[in-house]
């Protein structure tokens, strides 16, 4: 049997599917990932959260990295991998997708907003990082494009973040509480698209496949996960998920 035959039966015989999805999901979308060669990582190392907070020239260097990438966010749309996953959430087998996207492809492929759980936020709008109060990018694009001025919250006149979750930023609390939930219940994990190096993270899956799951991973290249997975598939996503879930 090929591999996606098999992962096509794992699927069939599930009755309660997680997947957990990285930016690899979206690079057919045209959104690059981290760590591929041309990746984002190439370009720009990340700002961490200490340094976005102590420093006006750190939060000016975000917000342009953030405008400079914007348009190709903006004008992504959901590919066959987002959709295969979005027909599993129909057929209600799929109960939750963890996800470590910010690009909120999933949620446009049509999977209702409570079973796309967000470990790392969200970057198609900004918030408040005293009062948590969102605002629109456009809005903050129209002050920032004024001399580089940085915008303030409106409510508290805070400091305003794209709503992602940055390096030495703590995790948000609920969407940590949710994972662990729908991963507790899981008889199937299917992680797809990701490095599985950033944490706590990471850790969803390995627990899933502890507490006796089956682990399918779909990714390019290998990962430090492979060992302890039931399969492996080192292809692209877009074409494996749409012969497994048979959609395209
Ligand atoms: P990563 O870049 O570390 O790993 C992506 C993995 O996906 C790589 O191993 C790569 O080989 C694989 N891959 C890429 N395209 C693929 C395809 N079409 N088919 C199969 N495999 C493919 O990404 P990560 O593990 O998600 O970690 C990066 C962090 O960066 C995340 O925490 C995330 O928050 C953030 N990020 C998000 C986006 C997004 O929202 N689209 C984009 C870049 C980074
Ligand atoms: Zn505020």
């Amino acid at each position: 049997m090929s591999a996606v035959d098999e992962l096509k039966r794992l699927i069939e015989r599930a009755g309660r599917i997680v997947a957990f999805t990285g930016a690899g999901i979206s690079t057919e979308s045209g959104i690059p990932d981290f760590r591929s060669p041309g990746g984002i990582w190439t370009k720009y190392r990340p700002i961490e959260f200490s340094d976005f907070l102590a420093s006006e020239e750190m939060r000016r260097e975000s917000w342009r990295r953030k405008f400079a990438t914007d348009a190709t966010m903006r004008a992504a749309e959901p590919n066959a991998g987002h959709r295969a996953l979005a027909r599993l959430a129909e057929d209600g087998k799929l109960v939750a997708i963890i996800t470590q996207n910010i690009d909120g492809l999933h949620q446009a492929s049509g999977v209702p907003d409570d079973r796309v759980i967000e470990l790392h936020g969200n970057a198609t709008y900004a918030a408040c990082l005293d009062c948590g109060r969102r605002h629109e990018l456009a809005w903050v694009k129209q002050i920032f494009d004024v001399d580089e001025t940085l915008p303030k919250c409106m409510a508290c006149g805070g400091i305003l973040k794209t709503a992602t979750i940055s390096f030495g930023q703590a995790m948000p609390e609920a969407a940590m509480e949710r994972a662990y939930e729908v991963t507790r219940e899981a008889d199937l994990m299917i992680t797809l698209g990701s490095s599985l190096v950033v944490y706590p993270a990471a850790s969803f899956p390995v627990m899933a496949k502890r507490l006796g799951a089956k682990y399918v991973i779909v990714n390019r290249e290998p990962t430090d996960q492979d060992q302890i997975a039931d399969l492996v598939i080192n292809a692209e996503i877009g074409a494996t998920m749409s012969k497994a879930v048979g959609v395209n």
